[in-house]
């Protein structure tokens, strides 16, 4: 006989937002049980050890600290006592073909290093970081925490009003231009929307909001690596009295013919539930484990989302020092509308692509045995490409052998630990809709209430995570968590009446 076990609330996904789903819930009373299929937590964020070196396995970027600081504090912590947190400057350094930039903490020298690369842009740099904050506020304040079932939740007079001051008709590009004129000041300022999200002419300006917060918020570190936030969410959570679940992987949602009784595993333990939040990607859920009558999108949909971009991942230890590197250094010697063109426009594999490369030991010994040097590169590719033998080694060389030419040291005769992950990977261990790294592109069409909504069609079923409202990236994953969080708990008070 299959096992069967009963919780009040499900959670499906140990990522950034299961975990804050799970513990808003718990906060708020409810017995929660989390499903995760892997046998730790992170998702995208799981780390891993070999050869003595530890790698986190996704994001590198700690940005818009403030998110982190109400989210441990909501749940009765403190990100200081749970995160050694240390602000790095330079924040990241951009390699241009005639040497590299520091884009540093202080926002004076900033100002004077854009001067020098254009008369007058500290000044302009400035008055883009202004505009940008104004952004970031009305955003964090009136817009990301909003549930975003439908258009009539932002239709307040004071939203609206300030809705206008959000740039959502001009184009990132346009905006960014009204500022800079310089190549390599346009490329720095544009980086954040074309890494994660979609090309500039295609992203609302409303965006530059990501500007401000990885200008002025700060590029932060949690000394061990990204994966100690996940730790650190755990040890909370465990605190509110969430029960995690490991080697869980859910073959489906069940429901009665009128609303969600549970979800079911694959080795066919049975788990009883009044509410299932689903952190794992919705396009797996959906399409996968629910219910075809409770299919709110269809393939066709799918299909024509505009997704952000997958990435052809190495994770390298190599036995030496490597000078002149900084711990985030973005490559960008070749030219950037190209390599833009093959990821959102053509869906190719890319010729001379930009590539990025994280170094935590720059900041973090303790990440790589003693004299060794942790480092992971990452090339940003349209989602959907199909590998082929040999095409992996042939991106990795060219990224050392531009490596070399900047920093004089050739690391390959120093490899002692590699790994790759790309498309494949994304599918096989997160089911990642054309093996996407980031979910959606930040497109207009696909901001807020465009998005894949956080309600299911299967009442008492709700979505969570980067596919859906606010988007893609740590901090808006952890908010998404938090606002489903209240959403289920409603469902969950209607349901006692
Ligand atoms: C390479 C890379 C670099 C990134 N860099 C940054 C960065 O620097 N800064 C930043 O802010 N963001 C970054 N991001 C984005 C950020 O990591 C993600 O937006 C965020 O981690 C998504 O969290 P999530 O909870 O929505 O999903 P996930 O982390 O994918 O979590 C979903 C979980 O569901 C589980 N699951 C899936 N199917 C099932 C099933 N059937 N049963 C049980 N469990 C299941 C998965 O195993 C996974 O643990 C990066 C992402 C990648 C991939």
């Amino acid at each position: 006989m299959a096992k069967q076990n009963t919780s009040e609330a499900l959670v499906i996904g140990a990522g950034f937002a299961g975990i804050a789903a799970a513990t808003q819930l718990a906060e708020l009373g409810h017995q929660v049980d989390l499903l995760e299929r892997h046998d730790h937590a992170g998702g995208r964020a799981r780390v891993f050890e070999a050869e003595g070196f530890t790698f986190d396995m996704g994001p590198s970027w700690y940005w818009m600290p403030d998110v982190f600081e109400s989210y441990f504090k909501k749940f009765g912590s403190d990100v200081q006592k749970e995160l050694n947190l240390i602000r790095l400057d330079p924040s990241y350094t951009v390699w241009f073909e005639d040497g590299p930039v520091n884009i540093s903490a202080d926002l004076e020298t900033l100002k004077a290093t854009f001067n020098s690369m254009e008369a007058g842009a500290g000044a302009r740099l400035q008055s883009f970081l202004d505009e940008a904050e104004i952004k970031y506020e009305i955003g964090m304040n009136n817009f990301v925490r909003k549930p975003a079932h439908n258009v009539m939740e932002f239709a307040t007079w004071e939203t609206l009003q300030q809705s206008t001051k959000l740039t959502l008709l001009k184009s990132f590009s346009a905006h960014a231009r009204s500022f800079f004129t310089d190549k390599r000041l346009l490329q720095i300022i544009e980086f954040p929307v074309l890494f994660l999200g979609a090309k500039p002419e295609k992203t609302p300006a409303l965006y530059s909001l990501m500007n401000y917060a990885d200008t002025v918020l700060g590029t932060w570190y949690p000394m061990g690596g990204m994966h100690e936030i996940v730790r650190a969410m755990v040890r909370v959570a465990e605190k509110k009295g969430v029960r995690f679940h490991y080697n869980a992987d859910v073959k489906c949602i069940t429901d009665d013919g009128s609303k969600t009784t549970g979800a079911e595993l694959q080795d066919g333990t049975r788990w009883n539930a009044s509410t299932v939040v689903a952190g794992a990607d919705y396009h797996h859920v959906e399409q996968h484990l629910l219910p075809a009558q409770w299919r709110r999108y269809d393939a066709q949909y799918w299909d024509s989302r505009v997704m952000s971009p997958s990435s052809l991942l190495f994770y390298v230890g190599v036995n030496t020092r490597v000078p002149k590197l900084q711990h985030h250094n973005l490559f960008f010697d070749t030219p950037f509308g190209q390599h833009a063109e093959t990821i959102y426009d053509t869906q190719t594999w890319p010729d001379d692509p930009l590539f990025y490369i994280s170094a935590p030991t720059k900041t973090d010994n303790g990440m790589a045995p003693e004299g060794c040097e942790n480092m992971f590169f990452l090339i940003p590719l349209a989602p959907g490409l199909n590998d082929q033998p040999g095409l992996r080694d042939r991106y990795f060389d060219e990224m050392c052998d531009r490596l070399a030419a900047h920093i004089g040291l050739d690391i390959r005769p120093h490899i002692v630990y590699k790994r790759s992950f790309a498309h494949e990977e994304f599918q096989e261990d997160y089911r990642a809709f054309k093996g996407n790294a980031y979910g959606l592109a930040n497109t207009l069409r696909q901001t807020a209430f465009w998005k894949p909504k956080m309600k299911s069609k299967l009442p008492g079923m709700f979505f969570t995570g980067q596919l859906t409202t606010p988007g893609p990236g740590v901090p808006p994953s952890l908010i998404s968590g938090e606002v489903v969080g209240q959403e289920a708990h409603q469902w969950l008070l209607k349901l006692a009446e």
